[in-house]
C-alpha cells in the first residue's frame, strides 16, 4: 500500500519506520528542512514510563488556580478569546476526576511501556547512537507534602508493573552524587531504575537516514496546505494532500493510506474535515548548557519536583525543560521563564556548566486534556491518527509508531490502549472505555 505520513517529529518518523517495515510504500512530508525540527527538537530527553501521571489529575485544578497570573509557574493559563483554548480547559477539568486520572494512568503507562520496548529493540537493531543513559530516573522533592502526596502515585506505579521506589533523601544523594550540594533541602524521592534518557533529536534524524537508505521518500521544506476527501459516510474516504513544493508550486499527492502527525498543527488541518481533535498547544522551555565539570553534573536523569523541571546529560551537554504556557501557537521566548531555569540549574549545579552561554528554546507540546494521544482511526477510512503526545511524545514515538503500522496494516496493536475509533484490547481487567469515533 502507499501510505504518506504528514509530519516528520519523532512520531511521524518513527510511523514511517514501522510502516516500512510492514512492507508499505511510504512519503513522509514535512516543512522543515530536516525531521525533529519543532517540538521533537530540544525537549527534557527523557523515556519515562515511571512519570505517567497526566497533569489533568484530583490536585490540578487548585494549583493551576494558584498559578494564574504567575509569570514563572510551572503550568500557566494565559487566557485567551478563543474557543478551543477553553473547550480545552473544560475538558482538562474532567479528566481531573479520580476514576478518570487512574484510567488515563494505565494507559499511558502501557503505551509508555510498550513503547520503551520498541526502543531498545530499534536501538539494538539499528545502532543509532542519541547519548542515550540507561542509569534510570530520579525524582526528588524538596517540599516535604509534596513528596507525602507522591507516595500513593508511586504505589499505583509498582501496581501497574512500574518499579518506582519511594526513596529517603540520603539515598537520593547516593544514586546523584551530584546532588550532595543541596542534601539539606531534599526531603526524599523515588527511583525508577528502567526508565532512560537520550536526545530526541539525534534519535529521529538517525532513524530517519536509515528509512531513508530503506527506501523511505522523506520530502522536506514541504508544507501541507489541505487534505482533500470525497464520498460520505462509510464510503467518505481522503483522497490526495495538497502541498506547496520546496519551489513553490502547489501540488497533490495520492495514496491508498494518511497518517496524520503533525503534532498540535494537526488540528486546523482537520477541522476543514469535520473532525474537531481536543489538542492545544503546551508551549514549554529548554535550556542546554555546555558541561566544564562531568563530576559535578548530573549523569543519572531527574526530575526537579519544586520546580517541575527534568534535567537529562546528553554527553558533554546539559539539558533542563520544562514549564508549560498555555497561549496559542506562539513559539516566542519569554526571559523571565529562560532566566528562572539558569537560576534554578545554578542553584543545583553551581559549578557543573558554562551558565553564561545558555541555549534557550520553546517547544508545543500537543496537549490532550488527558495526555492520552489520539493513536487510530477516523471516519475517513483511509485516514489515520498519530498525534497529541503532549508531555510524553518522546517516550510514547516508538511504540506510536509501532501502533499505527499494525492498525493501517489491518491488525490490532498488542496493547492494552483506547485507540481511536476502534475497540479495546484489554490485557488487564480494569474499566473499558471505548473512545469515540472522531
Ligand atoms: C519543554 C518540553 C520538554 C519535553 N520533555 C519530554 C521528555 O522529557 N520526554 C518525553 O517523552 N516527551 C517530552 N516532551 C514532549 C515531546 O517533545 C512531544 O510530545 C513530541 O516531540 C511530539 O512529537 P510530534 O512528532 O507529535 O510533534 P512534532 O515534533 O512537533 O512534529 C510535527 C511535525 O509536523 C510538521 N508540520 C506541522 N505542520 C505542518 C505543515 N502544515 N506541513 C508540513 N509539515 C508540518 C512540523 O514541522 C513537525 O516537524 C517535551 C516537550 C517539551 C516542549
Amino acid at each position: 500500500m502507499k501510505v504518506i505520513v504528514l509530519g516528520s517529529g519523532i512520531i511521524g518518523t518513527a510511523s514511517a519506520w514501522f510502516l516500512h517495515k510492514a512492507g508499505h510504500e511510504v512519503t513522509v512530508l514535512e516543512r522543515q528542512p530536516g525531521p525533529a525540527q519543532e517540538t521533537s527538537f530540544a525537549n527534557g530527553c527523557q523515556i519515562s514510563v515511571s512519570h505517567a501521571e497526566p497533569w489533568a489529575n484530583p490536585s490540578a485544578p487548585m494549583k493551576i488556580l494558584k498559578w494564574l497570573g504567575q509569570e514563572d509557574a510551572p503550568l500557566l493559563f494565559r487566557l485567551r478569546p478563543e474557543w478551543l483554548q477553553w473547550k480545552w480547559g473544560l475538558n482538562f477539568l474532567r479528566e481531573c476526576t479520580p476514576a478518570r486520572t487512574a484510567d488515563n494512568i494505565r494507559q499511558i503507562v502501557a503505551i509508555c511501556e510498550y513503547s520503551r520496548q520498541t526502543l531498545q529493540a530499534v536501538r539494538a537493531e539499528t545502532g543509532i547512537s542519541y547519548d542515550h543513559l540507561t542509569r534510570g530516573i530520579l525524582h526528588f522533592y524538596t517540599d516535604a507534602k509534596e513528596f507525602e502526596d507522591s507516595l500513593p502515585a508511586a504505589k499505583l506505579m509498582r501496581d501497574l508493573g512500574c518499579p518506582r521506589e519511594s526513596i529517603g533523601a540520603d539515598e537520593v544523594v547516593r544514586i546523584e552524587p551530584a546532588l550532595a550540594k543541596i542534601r539539606d533541602k531534599i526531603v526524599g524521592g523515588d527511583f525508577t531504575e528502567t526508565d532512560e534518557s537520550g536526545d530526541v533529536y539525534k534519535f529521529t534524524t538517525g532513524l530517519a537516514r536509515k528509512a531513508a537508505e530503506g527506501g523511505v521518500d522523506f520530502r522536506f521544506n514541504t508544507t501541507i496546505t489541505r487534505l482533500l476527501t470525497e464520498g460520505t459516510g462509510a464510503a467518505a474516504k481522503v483522497t490526495g494532500v495538497e502541498i506547496i513544493n520546496p519551489d513553490g508550486r502547489h501540488q497533490v499527492l495520492r495514496a491508498d493510506a494518511f497518517v496524520m502527525a503533525m503534532g498540535s498543527f494537526s488540528v486546523p488541518l482537520l477541522k476543514p474535515l469535520g473532525i474537531d481533535l481536543m489538542i492545544y498547544p503546551g508551549k514549554g522551555y529548554s535550556a542546554t548548557y555546555k558541561v566544564l565539570d562531568p563530576d559535578a553534573a548530573p549523569s543519572v536523569s531527574l526530575t526537579d519536583d519544586g520546580y517541575k523541571l527534568v534535567v537529562s546529560r546528553l554527553g558533554d551537554r546539559l539539558r533542563v525543560a520544562g514549564t508549560c504556557e498555555l497561549n496559542g501557537y506562539t513559539r516566542e521566548l519569554n526571559t523571565t521563564r529562560c532566566e528562572a531555569i539558569t537560576r534554578r540549574t545554578r542553584e543545583l549545579f553551581p559549578d557543573a556548566c558554562d551558565y553564561e552561554n545558555p541555549v534557550y528554546w520553546t517547544g508545543l507540546r500537543p496537549l490532550t486534556p488527558s495526555n492520552v494521544p489520539y493513536i487510530g482511526k477516523t471516519r475517513f477510512s483511509n485516514l489515520f491518527l498519530n498525534a497529541g503526545h503532549g508531555t510524553l511524545g518522546w517516550t510514547m514515538g516508538c511504540g506510536s509508531g509501532r501502533a499505527i503500522a499494525e492498525i493501517v496494516s489491518g491488525r490490532q496493536p498488542e496493547v492494552d490502549f483506547a485507540f481511536t475509533g476502534m475497540p479495546r484490547h484489554v490485557r488487564n481487567p480494569h474499566p473499558v472505555t471505548t473512545p469515540a469515533q472522531v
